[in-house]
């Protein structure tokens, strides 16, 4: 645990939220996120309170990703009310459980089938233009659109958005990783490549995953002369297979 400095006055700190009853410590994460130890070794930041497993784990993370930062984006009680909109299939409704239970076994995070809800909850919409979700949660509800006979991927991708998480190759690490060339994009499409930090507060969690969900391939929005590029090394692969 890297503690960086011990503060004597309390009142350096804001203490609009838990108020430390003697001398705090500061401790700044692997991520650059400032936490506080109070004198009896409560850890908080503002109105939050962490244990002392959360705060060893954004220290030494076990998960690798990049999520956003402001509390009031989390889903409270780690619990997720979910609504089925008309139009998804049978099989679409199996991939879209099959996709929460992924999470839940994975995660603390528990998600209840609901037929309707007024605040905190994912509705998921059967569209047949486009997939796509908001960043977190939402004070009204979360809409999920997904296209039909998507598979599991797809929904895991989204749900993931909802719960906070930023594409892999966003992350504000990604150059030490991989090399991105918006030139090569469908013009207008470049914002898609811009690290979160331009947008959002968030952090970067562990070491930079491949194979995350969050990631796209490498020819995601390749521009035409990329394309026409691409199929030729292709056919050229191919003749010599
Ligand atoms: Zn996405």
């Amino acid at each position: 645990m890297m503690i960086q400095k011990v503060f004597i006055d309390t009142s350096e700190i804001a203490t609009f939220g838990y108020k430390p009853k003697g001398e705090v410590t500061e401790i700044t994460t692997n991520n650059g996120m400032k936490i506080f130890m109070d004198i009896d070794s409560t850890f908080f930041c503002g109105d939050v309170i962490f244990s002392k497993e959360q705060v060893e784990d954004m220290i030494t993370p076990r998960t690798r990703s990049a999520a956003i930062k402001s509390q009031s984006r989390y889903w409270p009680n780690k619990s997720i009310n979910y609504i089925l909109s008309s139009g998804f299939s049978s099989s679409d409704i199996a991939t879209i459980t099959n996709a929460l239970s992924d999470i839940t076994s994975h995660t603390n995070i528990a998600f209840h089938k609901v037929n309707n809800a007024n605040k905190n909850y994912i509705l998921f919409v059967c569209d047949e233009d486009a997939n796509f979700s908001p960043l977190g949660m939402q004070k009204g509800g979360n809409e999920i659109h997904i296209q039909p006979g998507k598979q599991k991927g797809i929904y895991l991708h989204e749900i993931m958005h909802s719960l906070g998480y930023f594409h892999e190759f966003t992350r504000t690490d990604r150059d030490n990783y991989v090399e991105v060339f918006p030139g090569l994009a469908v013009d207008g499409m470049q914002y898609n490549f811009e690290k979160y930090a331009i947008n959002y507060d968030g952090y970067d969690i562990g070491t930079f995953d491949f194979n995350s969900v969050m990631m796209y391939d490498s020819y995601a929005f390749a521009n035409a002369i990329f394309q026409q590029w691409l199929n030729m090394v292709q056919d050229i692969l191919w003749e010599h297979s």
